[in-house]
């Protein structure tokens, strides 16, 4: 689920894997550890952050200059996050061979081969699974680390990406996958292996990514790939799309914030080349080859997790008011595990940041198991949803590295516009309308501006109400999931206790909440219900909720009915969210900031999630 980094090469591996966990920490995670193979295999693990792990380092009197190396990043899913249960784990506790390994994902079945192994002399001394496959490998070994990691991974089920050295083998490395990401940078006479690109663009651009059930092993000038059953394959090295500079903080002081800041150059990408007003024309080439099937649509569920749900929600509302085809939003962990009835002519889009969100991506296997044509709304080109959907269409807001997503869901909410228009283009929109409303789209990179520009303002309202623990966020139409989306940002950063909800829901419970100087946050742009979310504003005033409202440029009346203002451009109500979101993420962020949390490593959350 967290950071793999390794090595192999002519250069020190420590430096590399310690500056590769560096770039991996915005994952989440809650230990770190290295194994270093040279003539012996030296270990140095702990739980807590990386720079804990190097003062182990600096601590220990081991030689440190190998050239081959493994390093982890742990999010713990079996077991505390103890020294422990932190990786590298080896096989060394019993009949070892000085086997090293980390793991990110799940070994499903590890109770099964643990008892098995146990029975045969193995001891083990963590509560992971992860050191259950170390064993295994352990048990399997003959002199040949390629074929006993493939015959140990023929045996496990589960979720894996892992790397592997052996004391025995100190010219080779062995990595493997299965729904969990990793890629091989292929340098000079040397490769990085990580879980994400970030890890590897600083030492080279070229790079392959592994697919699910492949192992490749790397010597220090070649390698081979093959599936687990040893059937050799060829990857295909590519260019890394992204330079050193989009990893980097730059001025800014966390990710987070430089990510909100950015969003509208962000938005400017996602566009280019899409939307051309003057032609009325929408350009999604990933879509072309697949226009008609997605035109003679009768029903499109959209599926994610977390923010790509509420980008979804608003991807239902979209298509039914532009493509007008009957639409429906459901997470992806429940779609995959009820009996969703896919009839012909199911259009299933999944959305997700990372394309790798293991809910999400069963989802869609199963979608695809029942007959459905699916679409993937995905940021990390080559990520598994890419490569699992029918089609599917790029954000191109460049790399997400804050935890909490910002401008990756207002890339969401662009591309869910461009493709509903895109059909509804080809089943009834006029020209003039497709023409008006690329026009719109084209205008809003400005308009994030302005609300982004209001930061300071933002800033100071949110300091009035910084020690209110408990926060209600309430909208309607387009702007309930933005309501959702605002108090999700709010508790993931800033672990204030905060729900969204549709407006007119509050009075049927949640209203019992409200009392004197509550913080009510409203989205209430002008659109066809800002008369009801007005009376909605009412109902809180008159209990002691101080009201905060996103309003429209000029509607200058909302201030008879609320405490604060901050104001959004004028846009057609459908576009709406990409604007009255950014409010909102700023006032997470500052929430965070001012009570002092790690705005790009919140507690407990990873970047992207990868087990279920
Ligand atoms: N399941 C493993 C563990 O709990 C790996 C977790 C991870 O992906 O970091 O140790």
């Amino acid at each position: 689920m967290c950071g793999i980094v390794a090595y192999i090469g002519n250069k020190p591996a420590l430096p590399v894997l310690l500056e590769g966990l560096k770039r991996l920490e915005y994952r989440g995670y809650d230990s770190a550890g290295v194994a270093l193979l040279k003539d012996e295999l030296i270990l140095l693990k702990t739980a807590g952050r990386v720079r804990v792990l190097e003062e182990v380092i600096t601590a220990s009197k081991a030689p440190l200059d190998a050239t081959l190396g493994i390093a982890h990043t742990r999010w713990a899913t079996h077991g505390e996050p103890t020294d422990e249960n932190a990786h590298p784990h080896t096989d060394d506790q019993s009949k070892g061979h000085g086997i090293a390994l980390i793991h990110n994902g799940i070994i499903e079945n590890y109770r099964a081969l643990k008892t098995y192994l146990e029975e045969r002399g193995h001891v083990f001394t963590s509560d992971t699974d992860t050191e259950v496959l170390t064993h295994l490998i352990g048990e399997l070994y003959d002199g040949d680390l390629e074929s006993a990691v493939q015959a140990a991974l023929r045996e496990v089920t589960g979720a894996y990406a892992i790397a592997v050295i052996v004391k025995s083998e100190p010219d080779v490395l062995v990595v493997a996958r299965k729904g969990s990401p990793l890629m091989v940078g292929v340098g000079k006479d040397e490769y990085i292996v990580a879980s994400d690109s970030s890890a590897i663009v600083a030492h080279t651009t070229q790079a392959f990514t592994l697919d699910d059930y492949t192992v490749a092993r790397l010597t220090r000038d070649s390698f081979r790939t093959t599936t687990v059953d040893n059937v050799p394959i060829t990857p295909q090295v590519r260019e890394l799309e992204f330079d050193l500079e989009q990893i980097e903080l730059g001025k800014y002081e966390h990710f987070m914030q430089k990510e909100i800041h950015e969003q509208a150059q962000a938005l400017r990408m996602c566009l280019k080349g899409r939307a051309d007003s003057r032609e009325g024309q929408i350009v999604l080439g990933g879509l072309a080859d697949l226009a008609r099937t997605l035109v003679k649509a009768r029903r499109i569920i959209f599926v994610g997790q977390g923010t790509a749900f509420h980008a979804a929600m608003i991807g239902e509302y979209l298509m039914e008011d532009l493509a007008k085809i009957p639409s429906e939003v459901e997470f992806s962990s429940e779609f995959r595990y009820r009996n969703p009835i896919i009839e012909e002519g199911t259009v299933v889009i999944a959305i997700s940041q990372s394309g790798e969100t293991a809910d999400t991506l069963a989802a869609i296997q199963e979608a695809h198991a029942r007959g459905a044509t699916t679409l993937g709304i995905v940021n990390v080109v080559g990520s598994s949803l890419a490569r699992e959907t029918d089609a599917g269409v790029y954000l191109r807001v460049g790399p997400e590295i804050g935890v909490a997503s910002t401008k990756a869901f207002l890339g969401q909410l662009m591309t869910a516009t461009m493709i509903a228009a895109f059909i509804g283009r080809r089943r009834f929109l006029s020209n003039e309308y497709v023409s008006n409303l690329m026009e719109d789209l084209e205008a809003i990179p400005d308009h994030i501006q302005r609300v982004v520009d209001q930061s300071d303002h933002i800033r100071s309202v949110t300091e009035r109400y910084i020690s209110r623990e408990n926060w209600l966020f309430l909208g309607r139409g387009y702007n309930y999931p933005v309501a959702l989306e605002g108090a999700l940002k709010l508790k993931e950063i800033s672990y204030i206790h905060a729900e969204g909800m549709p407006a007119a829901e509050m009075k049927h419970g949640p209203i019992a909440l409200i009392d004197h100087g509550m913080p009510v946050v409203f989205v209430a742009p002008r659109d066809s219900q800002y008369d009801k979310v007005i009376s909605n504003i009412e109902e809180v005033r008159s209990r002691g909720g101080h009201v905060i409202a996103v309003a429209t440029e000029g509607d200058e009346s909302i201030r008879d009915h609320c405490e604060d203002v901050f104001y959004v451009p004028a846009v057609p109500e459908p576009l709406q969210p990409m604007l009255t979101s950014v409010p909102l993420q700023l006032l997470a962020y500052h929430a965070a900031v001012l009570r002092g949390k790690d705005v790009d490593k919140p507690r407990n959350l990873a970047k992207s999630v990868t087990v279920e």
